[in-house]
């Protein structure tokens, strides 16, 4: 692992990465309760301990965040030693780790093949604020969307990640964080709600959400389970560039506060920016989030709006954006253009976003600007990209400074 900018990090536990040997075993991370009843009771665990067994490893590997059978005290050593023998609970390996000069940190993560296949590789954001800290997840090693203002829709879809890859990265964010409680802790306790470092997810990071939807579900459900992460899901968002026939789905089965990369308020510009717009276009998106299962003023949908110079940005877009928003419980992101090395497109001015979230908010929408992150270590909204592809360092180097030249490092 090389670390870039690295200060000091408090963990709890060190993350045991996977061996060659635990690359190839069936990981237990990820699996319903039910899968991992099945997967233990094939190993030859008797029908009457089951249950007990799997309440017990979800505890060690939810809770309490190992990742080593042997951290597991209460599991007798023979059973310890069946379950090294046939599973692995291992974090998949840190290849890199940035800190930018806001805190946020971004991770590029090797998942190994487990069985056939290529080892894979994401990146996987964290942003800090004030009393709460967000973590990005992707869903997919690169996008088979091709947005056109977006860095991952440049790299060509390798693959979905399992629901154990999707929940690696949060494991792994709260052993890198510190954010698992100590070895101490009472075996049974609680994730405490308060204090954690990792508060909020949203799947925003590589890949289309909606396109890897079981896996995706699975993941999420753990993550919010009271016996898993135990993380609320109003504090789980998933943004979706507009996969419209699992928009109500993801409302009545994953339950989660739901984002619509929105960009453009009329279908001939929205079908370039956002092609998927050509297959669900505009009415029938809204139409679907009107029908967004719990909707209410204190559970809205967020709206993403990228702001890109001369193409969306001006005062008749924000008009149509209101209009077109009527009488959907909206919150609005204006999400200034976040750069790439390669890109066509350029972050409106500050005075237009300014004029555009005045038009926004005396209609009634509250400081829609989100603020960029992380943009110095590309870590920031659409910057994210990896594998054979990812810059070689000369190349990011070279961009950092002239971001820095173009922005302020701090922008
Ligand atoms: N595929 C999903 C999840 C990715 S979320 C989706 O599109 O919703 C990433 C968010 O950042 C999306 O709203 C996306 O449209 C936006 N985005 C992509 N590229 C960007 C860029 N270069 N600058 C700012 N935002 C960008
Ligand atoms: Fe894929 Fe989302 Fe990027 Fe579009 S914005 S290319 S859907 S990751």
């Amino acid at each position: 692992m090389s670390v870039t900018d690295a200060v000091a990090v408090k963990s709890s536990f060190s993350p045991v990465p996977a061996t060659a040997e635990q690359n190839t075993k069936p990981s237990l991370i990820g699996l319903s309760r039910e899968e991992m009843g099945d997967a233990l009771r094939q190993k030859g665990v008797p029908d009457r301990q089951v249950k007990m067994r799997v309440s017990q490893i979800w505890n060690w590997v939810y809770v309490r965040g190992v990742s080593d059978f042997d951290h597991m005290s209460n599991v007798a050593k023979d059973m310890r030693d069946m379950l090294k023998t046939h599973f692995t609970i291992a974090r998949p390996e840190i290849v890199e780790e940035q800190v930018s000069n806001d805190g946020t940190r971004k991770w590029l993560l090797r998942f190994p093949p487990r069985g056939a296949g290529r080892p894979v590789e994401v990146e996987t954001v964290y942003i800090p604020e004030e009393g709460r800290g967000t973590l990005c997840i992707s869903s997919q090693v690169g996008c088979s969307l091709t947005c056109s203002f977006c860095h991952t829709g440049t790299q060509r879809l390798v693959r979905n990640l399992t629901a154990e890859e999707i929940l690696s990265q949060l494991l792994l964010a709260r052993d890198r964080l510190g954010d698992f409680p100590d070895r101490d802790v009472p075996v049974g306790a609680m994730v405490p709600a308060e204090g954690r470092k990792v508060s909020n997810i949203v799947m925003m990071g590589m890949g289309e959400p909606l396109y890897n939807f079981e896996a995706v579900k699975q993941a999420l459900l753990i993550a919010s389970d009271g016996d898993g992460l135990s993380l609320s899901k109003r504090r789980i968002t998933l943004s979706t560039s507009g996969v419209v026939p699992e928009i109500i789905r993801t409302g009545e089965e994953i339950g989660v506060m739901l984002a619509i990369s929105l960009h453009a308020v009329r279908d001939d510009l929205r079908d370039i920016l956002v092609p998927i717009n050509k297959k669900y276009p505009l009415k029938e998106l809204i139409d679907a989030c009107r029908k967004y299962p719990g909707l209410s003023n204190a559970r809205r949908i967020t709206f993403e709006y990228v702001m890109l110079k001369d193409v969306n940005d001006s005062l008749e877009d924000a008009k149509g954006l209101i209009q077109l928003l009527k009488g959907v419980p909206a919150k609005i992101n204006l999400i200034p253009f976040n750069p790439w090395p390669g890109t066509n497109y350029q972050c409106s001015e500050w005075s237009q976003i300014a004029r555009f979230a005045d038009f926004i908010n005396s209609a009634g929408y509250a400081s829609p600007i989100r603020t960029p992150r992380g943009r110095d270590i590309l870590a920031a909204c659409g910057q994210l990209k990896s594998e054979s592809e990812r810059m070689r360092k000369t190349e990011r180097l070279a961009f950092e400074a002239m971001m820095i030249a173009n922005h302020g490092a701090d922008d």
